[in-house]
Parts: structure tokens; C-alpha cells; sequence
């Protein structure tokens, strides 16, 4: 996919066309001054509209459209609202509200009623904030001159969300076993997660991938095995006396990739509990499945796969990394507060710090064989963690934007990947909060994209975000909450 962006400009027919040709003009400056300024999706600019069949046209065009990740609309001079009413409610695309103008600055000396009825934006866009407002239609505003790199980045961050909405309205997630019993966050309503999102979420006899798995190649292996040894350390016992093990985790990636790739599978899940004809719970295999981006949750859980998927989406071209993560423990003190956080097995090597290093170790939680893993620190700097819960009658997502750290000391005792990070605002606000929203344990970590993305990608799903940050306090955080009940049950989009 090519992710494109349709520039959409409103005016009317009263000026003339000259005027309308200043328009087309000037729309197509303000289109290459985004694009040079780094958004990262293409901007394809659409011909002036003035007229309700042509903006109706153009939206149906839009939602038909593959490659159409999302609209952009301006309305340069004075667009008649009434105009919007029949696109904007056929719109199915994510939708921004660019509220600029072509001139930065007035031309004091020379300004005219000529110059005042091109540039009137200031009120033709508050004239179509009015309709979209009526109608209730779900999108992000943006303020400001294009040449400002702060309104590039605010709308970039838009992109990436719409990205990550494209992905996955067609995503398809293959789960091998079905939850972990008696567990209650993972569980969900999976009907309402494919009209909601899109994705469509089906299980397999974990002996459906056996039977692949047991068809891999030696050949297939051996090129594995090559390939680890080339960007992995390798630990010295599993090129000697445990090359078995390695050669069958080697086989468990061929075997996954090769059932997801057949099938257009974009996610999975696994279970310990249900592990069938497989030798060792799939950890490198699903380490380096993730840093390919399919989405990963374990135990089962189908939402944090999905979000693991839908995020790595945004953040695809970054060259930062997103895993799927699980609060572990807490370090309370002294120093600062902090969690550690990792999983069985299976955290992305996409956020490693360094060369990850293969090892193999016993694993109590399974009952199988040794499983291979990839183990490394995360690297330093700034993320988000969010979650999934279903609350019976919507899906919750709770958001906290945190500083991931070195480790104080080395863990030479810890025989998996793992992250470590301080919560904003602290370890007791940020977890106050999230076990008050009934945020989940497991999570997608991400570097690749910051918390507006992950906002923007709310409002466009339609779906509850309660995010945690420096500025969040418990008991504003509890009013929102209670609030949020209120507003999901009774209230259309902003
Ligand atoms: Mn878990």
C-alpha cells in the first residue's frame, strides 16, 4: 500500500473563475509546503469544489479508494456548508480539519477587499467547523500556517494514525488456542471488534500449525540458523549441545511465518496452556515474527495483538521500535520509582538497545521444552504503553506516556527481554489510574509514535481513550472515568 492523503479545498462559484484559479494555485503551494516539510504520507490534491455534487463525489471516491488513508479539508475563501452535508455524511475515511491560509502575514500597506475575499479562511473554515460539529462527524482540527513545523508534525501525527486505522480495517488475526482460562482482561466481543475496527479474529487447533511446522525443510533451517548467527549473539551452547532446541525454534518461525503468509494473516496469539504437538512455547519465533510487524499477544489475547499490529502500522519508516509488554514488577526504591516490565518470552527485539543475544532456559509456566529467546534491555527514551479492555458495552483504551531507562544494575539473572521505565507522572499516579480505568496488564510499548497519534487514532475509531500524563492527577482522572460512562452511552462524536 502507498498511503495517500486526499487535499480537498472548498469555495464557491460566486467569485469567478479567476479567483477560482488563485485558489487552485495557492492549494497546490500549501500541498508541497506540507510535503516538504516530512509528512509521510503522500498528498494528492483533488480539483477545487464548489458544489454539493462534486464534494458528495469525491467522498465516495475517497472511501472506495485503497490507497485513500484519509481526507484533509480546507476551505479557502468561503465554502456554503450546506454544500458538505451529503460528503460529510457518506464519509467513511478518517477526516482533518486544516485550518490555515496561503499569506502568513498581512500585507498591511496593500491590503485590499480583493486580498480580504481570497484569504478569508478565518471565517470560511469556522463556517465548515460549524456543519461538521452538526453533523457530529468524528476529526481532528489543526491550526496554523503549513510553513510551521509544528503544524506538519501535528498532522503527521494524524498520517500515522490513519495508517494504522487503514491496516486494520482489513487485518486478520489467527489465534492458536483460545484465552487463557479463568483470565478475564483478554476476553472480548469479537463481533464488535470487527464492526468497530475492522479486524477479524479466528481461532485454529494450535495442531493446525503443528502440522505446518513439522513440514519444514532442514534446508529452511540451515538458512535460519545462518540468518540468527549473522544479526543475533548467539549463545556458545546453543550452536553445541543444543542446536536441537535451536534447530526447532528455527522451525517454529518457518512453520508460523509460513501459516500466517498462506493464510493473510496480519496477527496471532498463542497459549501456554494449549500448546498441542509443539515442543517449546514459540518465543523466538515470536520475537522475530513482531520486529516483521504482525501483531502478538500472548495467553490468547487477541486485543493487544491487534493493537501491537495497528501501532507498528503508524510507526512503520521511524526506525524506532513497538513490542508487544506486560507489567512485570515494581522497583519502589530508593530512586525513583519504576517497573519493570517483559513477558515469558516474548517482548519484540524492535526496541532492543543492542544486539539481542539467543539464549536458551528452563521454563516452569508450559510444561514443554527449554524455549529459545531472544533476551536484551530496551533502549532508552521516551514511549507510550496502552492497552485494550472490553467494558461489556465499548472498548476502553488506557494510554500512559512513559521514559524507558537503563536498568540500575545489570540483570544477569533474568533470562528474558525486558524494558524498564518510569510513568508519567509517577509509579503510584499512573498505576492509581490505570487499575481505576481497569486498564489491562498486557500492553503494546511503543517508541515509534507518541500519545496525539495514539489519540488521533481514538477519535478516529470512535473508541475510548483515557491517557495518563504529567499533567494527570487521581481524582481529575476518577472524574473522567465516571464521565466517560456518561458520554459513551448517551453522546455522538465530539
Ligand atoms: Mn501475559
Amino acid at each position: 500500500m502507498n498511503p495517500q492523503i486526499w487535499f480537498l479545498t472548498g469555495s464557491q462559484h460566486l467569485y469567478g473563475p479567476e479567483t477560482l484559479q488563485q485558489v487552485a494555485d495557492q492549494s497546490a503551494e500549501i500541498q508541497r509546503t506540507l510535503a516538504a516539510g516530512g509528512l509521510t504520507a503522500e498528498i494528492v490534491g483533488k480539483p477545487v469544489l464548489t458544489d454539493s455534487g462534486a464534494i458528495k463525489q469525491v467522498m465516495l471516491d475517497a472511501n472506495a479508494d485503497r490507497d485513500c488513508i484519509g481526507v484533509i479539508a480546507w476551505m479557502h475563501t468561503f465554502s456554503p456548508a450546506k454544500m458538505w452535508i451529503g460528503g460529510l455524511d457518506a464519509l467513511r475515511k478518517p477526516l482533518l480539519h486544516l485550518h490555515t491560509q496561503h499569506n502568513r502575514s498581512l500585507p498591511w500597506s496593500t491590503i485590499d477587499m480583493d486580498f480580504m475575499n481570497l484569504n478569508q479562511a478565518a471565517h470560511g473554515d469556522r463556517e465548515f467547523g460549524f456543519i461538521q460539529a452538526r453533523l457530529g462527524v468524528p476529526r481532528k482540527v489543526v491550526a496554523g500556517h503549513v510553513a510551521d513545523p509544528a503544524v506538519v508534525k501535528r498532522i503527521d501525527a494524524w498520517a500515522r494514525a490513519a495508517t494504522g486505522l487503514q491496516h486494520l480495517r482489513s487485518l486478520r488475526l489467527a489465534r492458536f488456542g483460545d484465552n487463557m482460562r479463568d483470565v478475564a482482561v483478554t476476553e472480548g466481543d469479537k463481533v464488535e471488534a470487527e464492526l468497530r475496527f475492522g479486524v477479524s479474529v479466528n481461532t485454529y487447533g494450535v495442531n493446525d500449525l503443528v502440522a505446518v511446522v513439522d513440514q519444514v525443510s532442514d534446508a529452511e533451517i540451515d538458512k535460519l540458523i545462518a540468518e540468527y548467527s549473522d544479526i543475533f549473539e548467539i549463545a556458545p551452547e546453543l550452536l553445541g549441545d543444543r542446536l536441537d532446541s535451536f534447530r526447532y525454534a528455527a522451525r517454529i518461525e518457518a512453520g508460523l511465518r509460513r501459516f500466517l503468509t498462506e493464510g493473510g494473516f496480519g496477527a496471532f496469539t498463542t497459549n501456554f496452556e494449549d500448546l498441542g504437538g509443539l515442543r517449546q512455547l514459540p518465543g523466538l519465533a515470536v520475537q522475530r515474527l513482531m520486529a516483521d510487524g504482525y501483531g502478538f499477544g500472548g495467553e490468547g489475547d487477541w486485543k493487544t495483538s491487534v493493537l501491537v499490529a495497528t501501532v507498528k502500522a503508524m510507526g512503520s519508516g521511524t526506525g524506532r521500535g513497538t513490542s508487544f509488554m506486560e507489567d512485570y514488577t515494581y522497583h519502589f526504591g530508593p530512586g525513583e520509582p519504576k517497573i519493570l516490565g517483559a513477558h515469558m518470552l516474548e517482548v519484540c527485539p524492535s526496541i532492543a538497545s543492542a544486539k539481542p543475544r539467543a539464549e536458551i532456559h528452563p521454563l516452569g509456566i508450559g510444561g514443554r521444552e527449554d524455549p529459545v529467546r531472544l533476551v536484551f534491555d530496551a533502549a532508552p527514551g521516551p514511549a507510550v504503553v496502552m492497552g485494550m479492555a472490553d467494558m461489556g458495552d465499548r472498548f476502553r483504551l488506557v494510554a500512559n506516556e512513559i521514559e524507558v531507562i537503563p536498568p540500575d544494575e545489570p540483570l544477569p539473572n533474568l533470562p528474558v527481554a525486558r524494558a524498564v521505565w518510569k510513568p508519567a507522572p509517577s509509579l503510584s499516579t499512573s498505576a492509581e489510574c490505570w487499575i481505576t480505568a481497569g486498564g489491562p496488564h498486557h500492553t503494546v510499548l511503543t517508541q515509534a509514535v507518541g500519545a496525539e497519534t495514539l489519540r488521533d487514532f481514538a477519535e478516529m475509531a470512535q473508541t475510548e481513550l483515557l491517557l495518563i500524563d504529567e499533567r494527570t492527577t487521581p481524582a481529575d482522572f476518577s472524574d473522567r472515568v465516571r464521565w466517560n460512562q456518561a458520554y459513551f452511552r448517551l453522546a455522538r462524536p465530539l
